[in-house]
Order: C-alpha cells, then sequence, then structure tokens
C-alpha cells in the first residue's frame, strides 16, 4: 500500500530535500521582507521587491512541486498531524501574523511605507501611479492566488474540472482583479473591476459609486451597463445553468483565494449543525441589510439627501468597516488557519447568499450521488470547505441540492469510489 494513503504509516509529513530548499528560500523571502518594511525598500524598491516577493513566491513552489512528483490522487497528507493544518501552535501564528497584516494595512498603513514604496516601480508600470496600501494588498493577493493555485493544480491533478476551474481563478483574479483595474487607472478612466458585481461590490449600484464612475463618459456609462446586466440578468442566468459554482469557484477573487491559498486548510470547516443554522442567520442577514441599504440610498437620492441627510455616508462607511474590512478581511482571510478557508463566503457573503438562493429553489446543478458505491471513509465531508456532510447524502444515495455549495468539486475529487458526480440536469426534476 502507498504510504501517502495508508493511515497506519507516520513517516510521510517530513519536508523532503526540495521541500527544505523551499522553506529556506521562504524564510529568506520573509527576512527581506521585514527589512524592507523598515525602510529599506523605500531606497532600494526593485532589490527588496525581488529579494521579499520573487524568493517568498520561488520558495513556495519550489515547497510545492513534489506534489506534481507524487502519484496524482487522493492523498491522506497527514493534515490531522500536521500543527500547520489541524490548529497547531503554527496554525495559530500564522492566523495571528496574517490577521496582524489585515489591521495594519486597514488602519494603521503607515506602517508599511517601506513595503508600498517596493511596490512603487510595478505600480508606475501597470496604472503611471505611485503605489498604495491597496496596490500592496492588490499584488501580494494576486501572487498567492497565482502560486498558491500552482500547488492546487500539483495536488488535484488527476481531475480535468480541478485544473480547469483554478486556471479560470487564476486568470480572473490576474486579468480581470489586477491588471485590467490598473490600466484603467492609466488611461485615467475609475478603477473599476469588471469581475465583482452588486452585492458583493455593493458601491456599484450605489448613487454615489454610479455618478464618479459616469463623470468619466463613455467607459463609465458602459461599467455601469456592465454591472447591471450581471447582476440583474446574467446572475440568475448562469445560476440557473450552473449553480453558483459559475461565480464562486471559477470567477470570484475572494473564492478564488480560498482555493488556493486557504485550500491546505478546507478540512477545518465547522460541520456541525449549529453551524449550519448560523450561517444561515448571518448569510441572510447581510444580504437584507445590503438590499436595504441600497433602496435606502436610492430614495435618500431621490429626495436630495432628505431621507438620510447626512447619515448616507455612515452607512455605507459602517458596511465597509464591519462588513468589508472586518469580516471579509481580518476574520475571513486572516483566520483561514482556525476556522477554515471560506468563513467569509459561507457566513458573511451576499453575493453567495444570493447565488445560494437561486441554486436552492431554482437550478439545475445539483450533485448526484451513486449511494450504492460508497464507502463511507468520509472524505468528502471532510474535504467539504463548507462544512456539509456529503457523506450523509452519499449514503442514503440524495442528490446534494444546497444553497452552500460553492461547486468547488473537491468532495468529488477526493472520492475514492467516485461516487459523486457535479451534474446540471437537462430538465428540472
Ligand atoms: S458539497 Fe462538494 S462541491 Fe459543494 S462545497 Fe462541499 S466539497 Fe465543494
Ligand atoms: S461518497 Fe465517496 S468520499 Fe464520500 S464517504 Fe462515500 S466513498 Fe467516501
Amino acid at each position: 500500500m502507498s504510504k501517502d494513503i495508508s493511515l497506519a504509516v507516520t513517516d510521510g509529513s517530513g519536508a523532503n530535500k526540495l521541500q527544505k530548499t523551499g522553506i529556506a528560500l521562504l524564510a529568506f523571502g520573509v527576512l527581506a521582507t521585514i527589512i524592507a518594511a523598515f525602510g529599506a525598500g523605500a531606497t532600494q524598491p526593485v532589490l527588496f521587491f525581488w529579494l521579499s516577493v520573487g524568493f517568498i513566491s520561488a520558495g513556495t513552489l519550489v515547497y510545492a512541486y513534489p506534489y506534481f512528483q507524487h502519484e496524482a490522487g487522493i492523498k491522506n497528507n497527514n493534515i490531522f498531524k500536521n500543527g500547520m493544518t489541524n490548529r497547531g501552535a503554527l496554525a495559530w501564528f500564522t492566523g495571528l501574523v496574517l490577521t496582524g497584516f489585515y489591521i495594519i494595512l486597514y488602519w494603521f498603513p503607515q506602517y508599511l511605507e517601506g513595503l508600498i514604496r517596493m511596490c512603487d516601480p510595478l505600480s508606475w508600470l501597470l496604472r503611471n501611479k505611485a503605489a498604495d496600501q491597496w496596490f500592496l494588498y492588490g499584488t501580494l493577493y494576486t501572487l498567492a492566488v497565482l502560486v498558491m493555485g500552482f500547488r492546487f493544480i500539483g495536488k488535484y491533478r488527476h481531475n480535468r474540472y480541478q485544473i480547469i476551474r483554478t486556471l479560470s481563478v487564476m486568470f480572473f483574479q490576474l486579468g480581470f482583479a489586477f491588471v485590467l483595474p490598473g490600466l484603467l487607472l492609466m488611461f485615467n478612466q475609475p478603477e473599476f473591476y469588471f469581475s465583482y458585481f452588486w452585492p458583493l461590490k455593493y458601491g456599484y449600484l450605489w448613487p454615489n459609486d454610479i455618478n464618479y464612475v459616469v463623470s468619466s463618459g463613455g467607459l463609465g456609462y458602459f461599467m455601469i451597463f456592465w454591472g447591471a446586466i450581471m447582476t440583474f440578468i446574467a446572475t440568475p442566468l448562469l445560476t440557473y445553468k450552473y449553480g453558483k459554482r459559475w461565480y464562486c469557484s471559477w470567477v470570484c477573487g475572494c473564492g478564488g483565494l480560498a482555493e488556493t491559498m486557504g485550500d491546505p486548510y478546507r478540512q477545518l470547516s465547522d460541520k456541525s449543525l449549529k453551524a449550519w443554522k448560523i450561517e444561515r442567520y448571518t448569510v441572510h442577514g447581510v444580504l437584507v441589510f445590503i438590499i436595504i441599504t441600497t433602496i435606502m440610498l436610492w430614495l435618500n437620492s431621490a429626495w436630495e439627501g432628505g431621507l438620510l441627510g447626512t447619515w448616507s455616508g455612515n452607512f455605507s462607511q459602517w458596511y465597509g468597516f464591519f462588513i468589508g474590512s472586518i469580516f471579509s478581511g481580518v476574520i475571513g482571510t486572516g483566520f483561514y488557519p482556525i476556522f477554515g478557508n471560506r468563513v467569509w463566503c459561507r457566513f458573511g457573503c451576499p453575493m453567495a447568499a444570493i447565488l445560494g438562493l437561486f441554486q436552492r429553489f431554482k437550478s439545475k446543478f445539483r450533485i448526484t450521488t451513486n449511494g450504492g458505491q460508497c464507502i463511507s471513509c468520509g472524505n468528502c465531508s471532510t474535504y467539504c470547505e463548507m462544512g456539509i456532510d456529503v457523506r450523509a447524502y452519499a449514503q442514503k444515495g440524495e442528490n446534494i441540492i444546497r444553497a452552500s455549495c460553492v461547486g468547488c468539486g473537491v468532495c468529488s475529487a477526493v472520492c475514492p469510489r467516485g461516487v459523486l458526480n457535479l451534474e446540471n440536469l437537462r430538465d428540472e426534476k
């Protein structure tokens, strides 16, 4: 029996020589990042960009390369014996570092000046302006999706669906969420993200943002048109046909980061009934809040400020602070190593809530199960990042039609018996 899939053999968790080289490169990159943050990044930006970002990326790629050398297919990988992937000290440390970084990024960017200046050459090249904290964030975010996407493809390369959808999220993050908004700025157009729509990018249907975008002229009108078409026409149609996976697992940047950088933590999702109950309240609560806020802002705009007065600005700021910054950023991403990789998507994302309602009540997408083949190994439930007890459906031979399922397909990819199939039915049953 291969030791990779044997629970009885425990010596598969140590890093091999190549991975140790990767760790050394990574450590060097982290050291360079710390030195850059203390000011060296501002004086020698190009040098420190490559020493920091270059070595961290190279180290991660080298560390991940052995995934391409192993036999393709599912592996145990000792995830529950490794502190990094089972809430050990290293996981808590990583969670605190990530969370600390988010807090400094959002509220104390002056302490990141060295790192921001380090990104200046790239920012001038792409956007024709100096970098700011959000450019630093976008650069790191995109690199994380690309580098960890490479790792993901190596790990799940036995499964065509996983390869294609990972290439898709890498493409949308790099092209639509990083390069294109930068080029728009270079040509003096509003910074616009063509892969985000209301209610996730709530401002795209709010009066102030619309006024700002259309003030740029023809392209601005196209952006508003694009946003409205995607929200009101494309989203229902695509979700009817393909379920929420077309967005959550193929296009969205938050989902892209969760699937790539967050993949080592997908088994940490809370599978309890209590978590499912909380999830339904919170995710739909955020959606209701966004809908009410959007309506009130439009009424306020129609009455020229008569409804909310000076409160209209506070509304957007509060939402941006509590939901956009604290929930989706600090908790949703910073705590990947503790709560799992889809905390934001599961408990807070209003886009996931709307897509989920379509998926549950009006969609052809479902995961079909061939119950007779199931050996109850539980791999599917373990790796479901949305905390769905997939095995319970498989054992009963029931189709899975759940609002929360993001259609990542990992349950199917890790099933040793080919029990689970992601399907778009021709006719609704
Ligand atoms: S049920 Fe399967 S496809 Fe759906 S979220 Fe869970 S692992 Fe992904
Ligand atoms: S459906 Fe597949 S992965 Fe899930 S319990 Fe059954 S055999 Fe295991």
